[in-house]
């Protein structure tokens, strides 16, 4: 039997990561590039992710008291000219509908970038008194920003996203809220992707446009480059402001809500390729998973074929029973090679192999994704192989996020001089997380975009005050920001 697998290897991961990142977009079905430049087609294993890890998500969410409503895709165009940091920020990349019906639109609409505007539209009208508040809602939708360099999953112009905006009547409040989320993206982040997380603020340079602070949820990729994996911003009043809300608050005055948002969106299927995969493939967490557990029949005699095809059908009906989602592999004309490495390559976290031997003994080999060759290997007794595999399973789960947190640790540096610094995010690749003293001067900040290519990407929260120097400047510093190349 030919094995077709050579001819279609992948590109290694430590030789090109970009190229790494494309096959395995494409070899895995991830995802397809669409007729519309910008635009990607998501399929089915690729849309399974994320239909998983929105599940989880929206649970969440919903925990924290937000509640699911749906706004127009299409926004009048003056609404984005009332804030104007908002307008400064979003106006080069929206695309504009000035034609409908055939006719010329009186006022042009844009097509959403983010929803702000036309929540806050309609906030204002349902926001009149403090018994109003606070008002949670939560969209999961698509927007579109017209992104000249784009990336599968990573930049494109068109993503999927869940967008979250609240109001609140004290600002203690909103700060409050937008704490919260923070921590719900992280450790969804961390429990449900195993992608480890540096949160932290957002420089004022980083900073969305519109709001006074933004909250950051980021992590490191497998090629030492930092990718933004969630935002959670506090409006202030800039929104209620430019919208006209008001409340009447329990002291009988009118005055403007409080306001944050909040969002997600599939760059997060980026970040888990980016953080778990390797170079035969993609490693995928069991919690996002549309296969968790593929059953591989072996035989080579045909007498063989049936005793072989029973254990694993039986198998399967076990695994299925205990909520695993597992399929058997019983396609012919390849090889159990082959199919190893195209469930592999795909990214199925545990594989259990089963031949006519183990039929006699009455056990199955189990093969984990997160720990290559012999030592991935274990035996299991086919009367309780569905318990076996619930107890790999959150064991992958747990050790790919050790795995990448190791990865992470090893690559943040404290850095303590500029020359140090640049010697980090010299070459092409990322140099990982440098943890530096910053004043928070935008002077110094640029200087090390522009001479290093490295932007501030978090400044963790809580630090201790033992004050330092800017590693830029010299100038006293009371806090210690990450910069990376990033996303
Ligand atoms: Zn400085």
């Amino acid at each position: 039997m030919a094995d077709k697998q050579d001819e279609k290897k992948i590109t290694p991961r430590s030789e090109d990561f970009a190229g790494w990142y494309n096959d395995i977009v494409l070899r895995a079905e991830l995802a397809d590039y669409s007729p519309v430049r910008g635009c990607i087609v998501f399929r089915p294993d690729g849309f399974a992710i994320w239909e998983a890890l929105r599940d989880e998500l929206d649970r969440r969410i919903k925990k924290t008291g937000a509640r699911n409503a749906y706004f127009p895709v299409f926004i009048p165009q003056s609404f984005l000219k009332k804030e104007a940091q908002h307008v400064e920020g979003f106006a080069p990349e929206v695309a504009v509908v000035t034609h409908g019906g055939g006719k010329e639109l009186e006022e042009p609409l844009i097509v959403r970038p983010t929803s702000e505007t036309i929540i806050n539209h309609m906030f204002a009208q349902w926001i009149h008194s403090h018994r109003d508040l606070p008002l949670m809602v939560n969209q999961w939708c698509n927007v579109v920003r017209w992104e000249m360099r784009t990336r599968i999953f990573l930049r494109t112009a068109e993503f999927l996203w869940q967008e979250g905006h609240t109001a609140h009547a004290t600002r203690d409040e909103a700060e409050r809220e937008t704490l919260t989320m923070l921590e719900v993206y992280r450790n969804f982040a961390e429990e449900f992707l195993a992608i480890p997380i540096a949160a932290g603020r957002k420089s004022a340079a980083e900073r969305f446009p519109g709001a006074e602070e933004t909250y950051t949820i980021e992590s490191l990729m497998g090629d030492g480059r930092a990718l933004q994996c969630g935002t959670s911003h506090f409006l202030g009043q800039n929104f209620a402001r430019a919208f006209e809300i008001r409340f009447l608050d329990e002291n009988n005055q009118m005055v403007h809500p409080w306001q944050t948002s909040w969002g997600v969106s599939t760059r997060l299927l980026g970040a888990i390729i980016m953080t778990h995969g390797d170079d035969q493939g993609l490693r995928l967490p069991p919690a996002v998973a549309s296969t968790q557990a593929v059953i591989v029949p072996i035989w080579r005699k045909a007498d063989d074929r049936d005793a072989v095809l029973k254990a694993a059908r039986a198998a399967l009906s076990a695994l299925e029973k205990a909520d695993i989602r597992a399929r058997l592999d019983e396609r012919e004309g390849v090889t159990p090679g082959f199919k190893y490495n195209d469930w592999e390559m795909r990214g199925v976290p545990l594989r259990i192999e089963i031949g006519p031997r183990d039929v006699a003994s009455g056990e199955a080999v189990m093969a984990r994704r997160d720990i290559a060759g012999a030592a991935g290997k274990s035996k299991a007794s086919l009367e309780g192989i569905a318990g076996h595999a619930k107890s790999l399973l959150a064991e992958i789960q747990k050790n790919l996020l050790l795995q990448a947190r190791a990865a992470m640790t090893a690559n943040t540096h404290q850095v303590d001089s500029y020359a140090r610094l640049q010697e980090q995010m010299s070459g092409e690749g990322g140099g990982g997380f440098a943890d530096i003293y910053w004043c928070g001067r935008a002077e110094c900040e640029t200087k090390i975009r522009e001479e290093t290519r490295a932007t501030c990407r978090a400044i963790p929260l809580n630090q201790s005050l033992v004050a330092g120097k800017c590693v830029v400047c010299g100038e006293p510093a009371s806090e210690r920001a990450l910069f990376a190349k990033a996303y």
